[in-house]
């Protein structure tokens, strides 16, 4: 069992790493509410919406979620990930 004071501590640990890391709020957003935006962009080159005509494919490397969109319509691949690289 931890003490209030060592929550405290790990809540303001935790706190200034997201702020010295300037990771933002981004990461911590809703995983599905995320994907759910992303399957919903339009294709880059030829501006589909329609999701049955597209591919989704889905990676992860430690916490960065890369999502590949494929459309069948153009043959265009996008990639799209959780940080700002
Ligand atoms: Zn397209």
């Amino acid at each position: 069992m931890q003490s209030d004071e060592e929550t405290d501590e790990q809540s303001y640990i935790v706190k200034n790493l997201i702020e010295q890391s300037k990771v933002g709020s981004h990461i911590f957003v809703d995983t599905e509410i995320y994907l759910k935006l992303l399957v919903n962009q339009p294709c880059i080159k030829c501006g589909s919406i329609e999701l049955i005509k597209k591919a989704h494919k889905a990676s992860t490397h430690g916490f960065i979620l890369n999502v590949i969109v494929h459309c069948k319509i153009c043959g265009k691949k996008t990639k799209f990930n959780n940080s700002n690289q």
